[in-house]
């Protein structure tokens, strides 16, 4: 396949994910994860669910704004650790950066699936952070205490 053409089928799949984005909403549930993160360079912003049980991520749901880039990846991300474990899900976010910042990143045995498509924006510096910020919002919120289930 030509650059041309992954870049055209790049492009299509992320504005399938950003015209009609996967799992967007609100969990209703006491023990949900809540973060909301911006990022200002661009307007971008996401609060992002997650249900978390026994160490696995069960559900996750975000509401947001923001440009092309970053509400197709808060979709492709929500539909990527579902299903996961924590540990799972921050490995994965390591080889996301490592991924849209052009660095040799080594996805043995992880299905990227949609997310892949993400890795064109290594072209385009300005919008790195579009691409992260759903990302860091999961980051952050498993470097909160205030997580665990058991609380
Ligand atoms: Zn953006």
């Amino acid at each position: 396949m030509s650059f041309n053409n992954l870049d055209q089928l790049y492009r299509s799949v992320i504005m399938d994910h950003y015209k009609k984005p996967r799992n967007k909403g609100t969990i209703d549930d006491d023990g949900k994860l809540t973060v909301n993160m911006n990022n200002p360079t661009c307007g971008d912003r996401i609060d992002l669910h997650m249900k978390v049980e026994d160490g696995k991520i069960t559900d996750a749901k975000f509401l947001g704004e923001g440009c092309s880039i970053s509400i197709a990846s808060a979709s492709m991300m929500t539909e990527a650790i579902k299903g996961l474990t924590v540990e799972e899900a921050l490995h994965m976010a390591r080889i996301f950066s490592d991924m849209v910042l052009g660095k040799d990143y080594h996805a043995e045995g992880i299905d990227l699936g949609d997310i892949e498509a993400l890795s064109g924006v290594t072209k385009f510096p300005a919008r790195i952070k579009c691409a992260t910020l759903p990302w860091k919002a999961m980051e952050k919120g498993f470097a909160q205490e205030k997580w665990n289930e058991e609380d």
